[in-house]
């Protein structure tokens, strides 16, 4: 019988407590064979992109492996049940006082993992709920909209708001981002409380088993 592969509709559901550590990369030229379909998390540090996955995978520890010293600089990939589909932890942008050329080096890698990885479905950028659309999250948006990379938002710590002022943060967010053809979703979300999860999940399967986007190179 040929194996199940992403997009196999007759395929088990994708279990995300299934994700496994798979390898880091430093660039795209170390990434596993482009084949299959992956999702990548974006955000900038401290912003609750660990404990997101952490959450969606059921993993306390999953994420973790992306925080050890020598990783934070580092693309790190997850496998799932369904054999070719991936998450993938992009490191944190920001992450501590780096200097500039580091920074730059972080960027270049970034743009190329972006631009040049054909099996990428789409992008999940995480950010407190409390402080959205920081510059770096601009970026990651433009650079979206102008690729054609489908984009998931999940609006995190929503926790820490009451739900008055996270609903009210989730409009204003929405009317910052209207017109804009990327955003596929955009979901109020606590690693906490457990909010958010089986929407994001349900995202994510649709990516999985979605066929390639257009890509467009982003100018
Ligand atoms: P990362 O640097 O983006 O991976 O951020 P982490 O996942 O490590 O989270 C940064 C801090 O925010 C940690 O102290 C987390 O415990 C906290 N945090 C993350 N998500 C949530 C959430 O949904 N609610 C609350 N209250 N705290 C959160």
């Amino acid at each position: 019988m040929p194996e199940s592969t992403a997009g196999d509709a007759a395929a088990k559901p994708i279990a995300y407590n299934s994700a496994r550590f798979l390898t880091s990369a430093s660039k795209v030229a170390e990434c596993p064979t482009d084949e299959g379909s992956e999702v990548a998390f974006a955000g900038r540090s401290n912003a609750g992109k660990s404990s997101a996955i952490n959450a969606i995978t059921v993993n306390s520890k999953l994420a973790r492996t992306s925080k050890t010293p020598g990783r934070t600089r580092l693309i790190n990939f997850f496998t799932l049940n369904r054999p070719g589909c991936r998450l993938v932890d992009l490191p944190g942008y920001g992450y501590a006082k780096v200097a500039k050329d580091m920074q730059d080096d972080w960027q270049q890698h970034l743009d190329d993992y972006l631009s040049r990885r054909e099996c990428l479905r789409g992008l999940v950028l995480v950010m407190d709920i409390r402080h959205p659309l920081q510059d770096f999250d601009r970026m990651m948006i433009e650079w979206c909209e102008h690729s054609g990379l489908p984009l998931m938002i999940l609006a995190t710590k929503a926790d820490k708001l009451k739900s008055g002022q996270a609903k009210q943060a989730m409009l204003r967010i929405r009317k910052a981002l209207e017109g804009l053809e990327c955003v596929e979703h955009l979901i109020q979300f606590s690693a906490l409380k457990k909010q958010g999860l089986d929407t994001a999940r349900d995202a994510l399967t649709g990516w999985l088993e979605s066929e390639p986007h257009e890509i467009t190179v982003a100018p």
